[in-house]
This record gives structure tokens, C-alpha cells and sequence, in this order.
């Protein structure tokens, strides 16, 4: 060490009373701003010792801009936004569903008032939270009653548990599927007290093996919509109605997790076929469960629809008290119920159907628009393009269909052998902007599908700060 004279880092106390520093006690805390110097000096501390460090890396100015940073990045949300360009509009770890602005609204007035969530106001005595809704869903499907969970799983996981413990539930060996997230239906069944008994083959099942599973120690007949994949080609299965008629003849309740769940039919909107809960409940199931925020598109919830006396048996459950929603999803709920009502605008109002009905044309000419910024701003080594492209539901709702849409394609034009890290590279970068960018590596490109992408001033206002590694 050439220096004779050794550096000292400066006291807590001289940095806490210096001029750089009292902004940030300001803005941050007293105490906050604390344990940031403590930490930064424990951390500069040996390097001092060893003489590594300049007079200027430990100066209190250096030191309160590096405070700050990290005060800044501290206080900065976890909880962030992004626009999802994957593809994929229900897409589960982006949150699903976006809520119409009825729905916030409502929220907004849940959160910061008091409100009538287990109070008759006619009245004036203890009520029910799931009747906030149950008017509505009656009308919307047709079911007797309704009662409402955080999610369908945990609809699934009640229903099974308040009519089937201990007793066996005879379901199609087609249908016992895992759904992303550690949803399997043996396991939940299992965690339900209801002991599994599978009947018929994987791509096959028949009334007949329904039939002959039914004994003493049958408690219910179970019926899984096949979310995520799709079987085809040689393959039976019993219609919903046959089932059901089985199922009542020997006295047995017929359960469907419909899972998505649409309460219109999707085609009138040109998208495909998905089961609808009243078509369900019509055909004879006695009790349906489905999922809020998938193509319901409003907050996460499982809806548990169907028979009265059912119904009742399965709000009795003291499970329904663990599982029960709180006041902002149900809020939000009925705000989203609502607008099915009227279903010729509901394409304009509800935004997970506005995005979904998005024509790919109008996906196409943006793409064309903002094809050309992009490819400045990415240079030479990127060949930019706008293309057609495929999406997906996404959330389980027709695995197998896919969206006509459209995309900024940028294929890094290098070696075969760097391809990889560039594209890692830029998917970093796009991930690294204020609001993150989210789109899909696939076939040695980029691709940013543009379905989604409706607050076009946010996403070119942050593009400047785009900085993609050479
Ligand atoms: C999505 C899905 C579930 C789980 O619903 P969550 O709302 O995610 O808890 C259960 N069953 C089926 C058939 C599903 O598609």
C-alpha cells in the first residue's frame, strides 16, 4: 500500500449530519437511512482495511448516492406492472383476467368504506355474503344457488370434502388431470377425505363403467372439463345428461368442474366452444364449479353453482369459513356479473373479452406501425419484422385452439452460436424497462404479440430507455 496515511470511513454520525445525506432523511426516514449507511459501511469496511478503496469511493457524497439508490430501489414496489405481450391472454403468473372499470370502481368503494358484506339491509339483520350475488348468478345461469371461494380449486376441494367424505367418488380415468400450480385431482380428492375410484380408460370411458362402479359407498359422480389438453381420436365419453340421469337414478349427486367456465357462448364472439355453466347445469349436473377470473374474466374466485340443498350442505362445511372471499373480490364479482346482463356490449366493456375479440387485422396494422421504431432502436444486428402470429386463451380454456394475431419478430443476426445470448440478452433488457416487457423466445427469435398491447403511449414513452447489450 503506497499510502502511509490510512483512510477511515467517515462516523454515522458525521454522514447523518452532512448535507448530502439530510434529503435522504427526508425522503426515506431517519431510520431507514440508517440501517442503509450501517450496512454500506459494514460492507466498505474491509476494504478500507485493505487499502483498495479511494478517499473519493468513501467520500459522504459518494456514500449518500449510493444510500439513496438502494433506498429508492427498496421503497420501489414488488408488486409490478407489465404488459404482456406472451401471447397467452389469461395468463396465470401475469394475474389473468383484467378487471372493467365497473369492477374498480366497486373495489375502490369496497376498500375505503364500510359496507353492507354480511348485513340485510331490508332487514336490518346478520346477512350472507354469498346472497350480494346470488340474484344475479341465478339469472346468469340458471342455478338454484351459489356460493362463492378464493379460487375453483379451493370450489373443488369444498364441493368434494361437504358431499363426498368417506365415501367413494367414481370418476373417468380421461379426467383425472394435474392443472399447472400442483392441482391434481387425485390429490385433491384425497385431501377431501373422498376416496378415488376411477373407472373406464384414458381415452375411452362408458355409462356402463360409470354403472359399475356404483355400490353402497358411492358418495358422487365426478365430471373434469379437460382443461389443458385434449384428447383425441378413438375416444368415448358419456354425454353430461346421461351421466347425470345415472347418477339420479341411484341417488348419487353429479359434480362438474368446468373450470373456465363461460356463461355465454363464446362462438357469437367467433371464439371457440367452451361448455357454458347454465348449458351444464341444464344437462343435469347438480352442482358446477368454475373459476372468476379465467373467461369470466373478473378477480380470481370459485364459483360453486347449483342445487339449493347442496348448496347448503356445502356452506355449512366449516371449511367454507377458511376458503371464504373477501369483500373486494366480492365487489368486484357482481360489478362483472353485471355486465353480462347485457350481453351485446359486453365485448366493449368486459377487457378480457375485448382482447380476446381483437380483430387480428387491427393487431397486424399495429405491428406494421410499430414495426419501424423498433427496428431502429434495435440497429443492425436485429432484423425486425412484423408477422402473423398464433396466441392461446390461455388458463386451460382450449388448449389446443389458437388466436389468429399478430407480432414484432426480431431475429438476432448473428452466428448460430451467439443467437441464444443475444436473445436472452434483449429478452433481459425488455424485462429491465420501468413497466417490463414480457413476450416469447420461440424458433431463434423474439416474438412481442401485440394482442395486448392497448396503452401504446406507456410502451413507446419507455422505450428510449431500452438498453440492449451489443
Ligand atoms: C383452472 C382450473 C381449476 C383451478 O382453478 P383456479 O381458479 O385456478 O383455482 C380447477 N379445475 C379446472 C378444470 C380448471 O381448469
Amino acid at each position: 500500500m503506497s499510502s502511509s496515511v490510512a483512510l477511515r470511513l467517515p462516523s454515522i454520525d458525521g454522514l447523518l449530519r452532512h448535507p448530502a445525506c439530510a434529503p435522504l432523511a427526508e425522503r426515506y426516514g431517519r431510520d431507514s437511512l440508517l440501517t442503509g449507511l450501517r450496512q454500506l459501511l459494514d460492507e466498505l469496511r474491509p476494504g478500507v482495511l485493505n487499502g483498495q478503496l479511494s478517499a473519493v469511493e468513501i467520500s459522504p457524497e459518494v456514500l449518500a448516492g449510493r444510500v439513496g439508490e438502494r433506498l429508492t430501489q427498496q421503497q420501489r414496489s414488488h408488486v409490478r406492472r407489465v404488459f404482456n405481450l406472451t401471447g397467452t391472454v389469461l395468463h396465470t403468473n401475469l394475474g389473468r383476467a383484467l378487471l372493467p372499470e365497473e369492477a374498480i370502481e366497486a373495489v375502490q368503494m369496497a376498500a375505503r368504506y364500510p359496507l353492507n358484506l354480511e348485513f340485510d339491509l331490508a332487514s336490518g339483520k346478520r346477512g350472507d355474503r354469498d346472497d350480494l350475488i346470488e340474484g344475479l348468478i341465478r339469472e346468469l345461469t340458471g342455478a338454484e344457488a351459489v356460493t362463492v371461494v378464493n379460487n375453483n380449486a379451493a370450489a373443488v376441494l369444498l364441493t368434494l370434502n361437504s358431499l363426498g367424505a368417506r365415501k367413494e367418488g367414481i370418476i373417468s380415468r380421461g379426467e383425472l388431470i394435474e392443472i399447472g400450480g400442483a392441482f391434481r385431482i387425485p390429490d385433491i380428492m384425497a385431501r377431501a377425505g373422498v376416496r378415488l375410484h376411477e373407472v373406464g380408460t384414458t381415452n375411452r370411458t362408458h355409462a356402463r363403467d360409470y354403472e359399475a362402479a356404483i355400490s353402497p359407498r358411492s358418495g358422487l359422480i365426478m365430471r373434469v372439463h379437460a382443461s389443458n389438453y385434449s384428447i383425441e381420436g378413438f375416444t368415448a365419453r358419456v354425454p353430461t345428461a346421461e351421466l347425470a340421469e345415472l347418477a339420479h337414478r341411484h341417488g348419487l349427486p353429479l359434480l362438474e368442474d368446468l373450470g373456465s367456465g363461460s356463461l355465454l357462448d363464446l362462438t357469437r364472439w367467433g371464439l371457440p366452444a367452451e361448455p357454458t355453466v347454465r348449458q351444464a347445469l341444464l344437462e343435469g349436473a347438480d352442482i358446477v364449479t368454475f373459476s372468476g377470473d379465467k373467461l369470466l374474466g373478473g378477480p380470481q374466485a370459485g364459483l360453486i353453482v347449483g342445487r339449493k340443498e347442496l348448496i347448503a350442505k356445502i356452506k355449512k362445511n366449516p371449511l367454507k369459513r377458511a376458503l371464504r372471499v373477501d369483500k373486494l373480490t366480492l365487489a368486484a364479482l357482481e360489478a362483472v356479473l353485471g355486465l353480462y346482463r347485457d350481453p351485446d356490449r359486453l365485448a366493449e366493456r368486459l377487457p378480457s373479452l375485448r382482447l380476446l375479440t381483437r380483430p387480428q387485422a387491427d393487431i397486424y396494422a399495429q405491428a406494421l406501425r410499430l414495426r419501424p421504431l423498433m427496428a431502429e432502436l434495435l440497429g443492425e444486428r436485429w432484423q425486425v419484422s412484423a408477422v402473423e402470429a398464433l396466441g392461446m386463451i390461455g388458463s386451460g380454456s382450449q388448449p389446443v385452439a389458437r388466436l389468429p394475431s399478430a407480432a414484432l419478430c426480431m431475429r438476432p443476426q448473428v452466428s448460430k452460436r451467439l443467437r441464444g445470448r443475444c436473445l436472452l440478452n434483449l429478452e433481459a433488457a425488455l424485462r429491465a424497462l420501468p413497466i417490463p416487457v414480457l413476450g416469447r423466445i420461440d424458433d431463434d427469435a423474439l416474438w412481442l404479440d401485440l394482442r395486448q398491447l392497448d396503452d401504446e403511449p406507456a410502451w413507446l414513452g419507455q422505450l428510449p430507455h431500452l438498453q440492449v447489450d451489443p
